[in-house]
């Protein structure tokens, strides 16, 4: 899916979306409104795999070990190997969703 600010390019393709606002909250409501996806957190940030539950104990010497202790849920990227947790950007992350589906 192409995003894009510019008309020009909207006149001449279909399967795009014509981002109408300048400012990033009301363009991630517009985007999020015209477009169905899963969970924001389903795909990998890196390389858009989506990501797999992964169990805790496989994971342990690939993370820090605060975090090991103090997470329970991890998901890895079958792609790039990447493994992910609800950190502290995991929580921003949601902040800004909430904030866009008030
Ligand atoms: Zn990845």
């Amino acid at each position: 899916m192409i995003l894009t600010r510019s008309k020009n390019l909207a006149d001449k393709y279909d399967d795009l979306i014509l981002i109408e606002s300048e400012h990033l909250m009301d363009q991630l409501k517009q985007v999020t409104k015209s477009v169905k996806t899963k969970s924001p957190f389903s795909r990998c940030p890196v390389c858009n795999t989506e990501t797999e539950a992964v169990e805790k104990e496989t994971i342990e010497n690939e993370i820090p070990s605060y975090v090991f202790e103090t997470h329970k849920d991890f998901k890895r990227c079958p792609e790039c190997g990447r493994v992910f947790w609800k950190g502290t950007h995991y929580k921003e992350i949601q902040k800004v969703i909430n904030e866009i589906n008030s």
